[in-house]
């Protein structure tokens, strides 16, 4: 027995089956959705309409109109998924990686040969117990000279013009101002140092390519009790073998720096020849290579050791000459260049 509301749901199923069909993406469903399953759907609509069938026709109306939803609905979710499916494989396909097209490089920097030195220095005096103090670029007039026994009318500042900020800032001329700082900050309660301190200093362009307004050093500096020359000479020879290999040998020859006393030049033996002479040493069989000697008694006690307890020597390494020398660089100006065809030649290795 068909009554009205059956026939209305049958021809919604009809019409819904044919709109259905016309849904080809998600705005198409959301409406068709809206139009029969929502709440306030057609098809979902006629269930409200139940309390017009006679009551002995409700229950047959019901399973009917019931049936006809369910078709419909789950015509509905098929019909979502295979769209839902079908936009997933197009997206698939336009995001195809053609694993046969050669690879792009991407373009890496390179360790600027004068790092690679500082780097292999500082891995050879850490390993010998030295710790890394990292100090200041903008020094006080105090700390860059005056600590270090260089008072204002001393001639060595000549050597050492830089960039002043202010009267009493500036860049500094030499790393050894760490060594400063860390009697300094020690001397309340003084202790053992063994530091090194890598990093840049500066002074005014001499614009020849042996120098730079802009170079690297690599300080060191031992206090102790009873620490001597000896201490001095073992500790460089150690470094030169470690550095430059285990045939090198070191001379001391007698220098001047202001902060140290007895100075040294320290002298390697050459690489390149093993002491017979050419044209990397210069036919003398030795290449200088740093500056060193024991702490000046003078700088100990204006730092806060007493000198009388306590010793120490330093030395210091010129990084970029480390680095011509190693690499055969014939122009110091080229660490600060920036041009990819020399830095590329270094790759760490
Ligand atoms: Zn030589």
């Amino acid at each position: 027995m068909e009554n009205e509301l059956i026939k209305k749901g049958r021809e919604l199923r009809e019409k819904a089956k044919e709109d259905l069909a016309k849904a080809l993406d998600q705005l198409g469903l959301d409406s068709f959705y809206a139009t029969y399953l929502s709440k306030k759907g057609s098809l979902r609509g006629l269930l409200g309409n139940m309390k017009d069938v006679a009551p002995e026709e409700r229950g047959e109306t019901g399973s009917a109109i019931n049936s006809f939803f369910r078709e419909i609905n789950d015509a509905y979710e098929t019909r979502k998924k295979r769209l839902e499916e079908e936009k997933r494989q197009k997206k698939l396909e336009s995001e195809t990686i053609d694993i046969s097209l050669p690879g792009r490089k991407p373009q890496t920097g390179f360790i600027n040969p004068y790092h690679l030195i500082i780097d292999e220095v500082t891995d050879i005096f850490i390993s010998m117990g030295y710790e890394v103090v990292e100090g200041r670029d903008v020094e006080t007039d105090l700390y860059n000279f005056e600590l270090l026994n260089v008072p204002k009318d001393h001639p060595s500042r000549d050597m050492q013009d830089t960039f002043y900020l202010n009267a009493d800032k500036l860049l500094r001329t030499q790393t050894s101002a760490a060594q400063a700082h860390t009697m300094r900050e020690r001397s309340s309660d003084p202790k053992p140092i063994r530091m090194i301190c890598p990093g840049k200093a500066y002074r005014r362009d001499d614009d020849d390519q042996t120098h730079s307004h802009q170079f690297a050093q690599i300080e060191g500096l031992v206090v102790d009790k009873d620490i001597s020359i000896a201490n001095l000479k073992a500790t460089l020879e150690l470094f030169a073998k470690k550095m430059f290999g285990e045939k090198r040998e070191i001379r001391l020859r007698s220098s001047y720096f202001p902060f140290t006393e007895p100075s040294v030049e320290v002298d390697v033996s050459c690489f390149a020849c093993g002491g017979k002479g050419c044209s990397t040493c210069k036919g003398t069989g030795w290449i200088e290579i740093l500056g060193a000697g024991m702490v000046n008694p003078k700088v100990l006690r204006d730092c806060g050791y007493d000198p009388e307890v306590w010793t120490g020597f330093a030395f210091g390494v010129g990084v970029e000459r480390v680095a011509m020398l190693r690499y055969g660089i014939d122009d110091i100006r080229r660490f600060y260049s920036d041009d990819l065809r020399f830095l590329s030649d270094f790759t760490g290795k």
